[in-house]
């Protein structure tokens, strides 16, 4: 579903991708871990064309993703990510947010837009907070919201950001929640989180990062009980 063949990027002189290679199947959940700055946030970003590469290729579902035009602006729509940061639009309702990537990007009628995007909030568990504005709402709310609003462009694949990092601790759990429900839905999922919990009950594969490369490519249970490298060793002393 996800394909990156010998990636390589650099932010000036800095190489923060070197040689990526991997490959996700179809509803593959993928825990990303790593120390600050060792490349996880940028891996996401070029998945969905955020950041460009210098060189190397990514496809998702078997289509090379295009560098610039409608093209890439269809098949970003595939790809949903959700930030640390919600960046949910503020002068516009709960509804609203959810319904305008569809009615704008999909060309939906607002009518099915508005239909759909209820469904959305019932299932992220809010849906009774559709007409208020995202700043009414907690942090946890206004993630699920996100969270929703990424869904309402039916993408093949959800990239996660530390999407609980910026949370009230007791809101961490219901955002969790939500992102198990979408895993044992099947789809197809990256997620950078410290959220050892949640890797271990949601995670099928765990990408360890360091200085720009994949370390380690194991199962969970593999890599918490017993890491390869020094690195994960040590990051995992750290965190654990
Ligand atoms: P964290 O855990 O702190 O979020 P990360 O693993 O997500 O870290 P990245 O954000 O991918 O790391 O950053 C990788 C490296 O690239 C870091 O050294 C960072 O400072 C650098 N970097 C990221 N974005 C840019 C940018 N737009 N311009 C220049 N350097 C950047
Ligand atoms: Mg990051």
């Amino acid at each position: 579903m996800i394909s990156m063949r010998a990636v390589d990027k650099h932010f000036g002189k800095l190489h923060v991708l070197r040689d990526i290679n991997l490959e996700v199947p179809r509803g593959q959940v993928v825990i990303v871990l790593g120390p600050s700055g060792s490349g996880k946030s940028t891996l996401c970003r070029t998945i969905n064309r955020l950041e460009t590469v210098d060189s190397g290729t990514i496809a998702i579902d078997g289509t090379d993703l295009p560098a610039e035009g409608r093209a890439l602006a269809r098949l970003r729509t595939e790809v949903g990510m959700v930030f640390q940061q919600f960046n949910l639009f503020a002068h516009k309702s709960i509804l609203e947010n959810v319904m305008l990537a569809p009615v704008k990007v999909r060309g939906i009628d607002k009518k099915k837009a508005r239909t759909e995007a209820l469904a959305l909030l019932d299932r992220v568990g809010i849906a009774n907070q559709a007409d208020k504005y995202p700043a009414q709402l907690s942090g946890g709310q206004q993630q699920r919201v996100a969270i929703a609003r990424a869904l309402a462009m039916n993408p093949k694949v959800m990239l996660f950001d530390e999407p609980t990092s910026a949370l009230d601790p007791e809101m961490v759990n219901e955002v969790l929640e939500v992102m198990v429900g979408l895993a044992k839905e099947g789809m197809t999922m990256l997620v950078v989180t410290h959220e050892m919990g949640f890797a271990r009950r949601a995670g099928e594969r765990v990408l360890f990062m360091a200085d720009g490369q994949i370390v380690e490519d194991s199962d969970p249970e593999t890599f918490f009980t017993a890491p390869n490298s020094d690195r994960a060793k040590d990051f995992l002393g750290k965190i654990l």
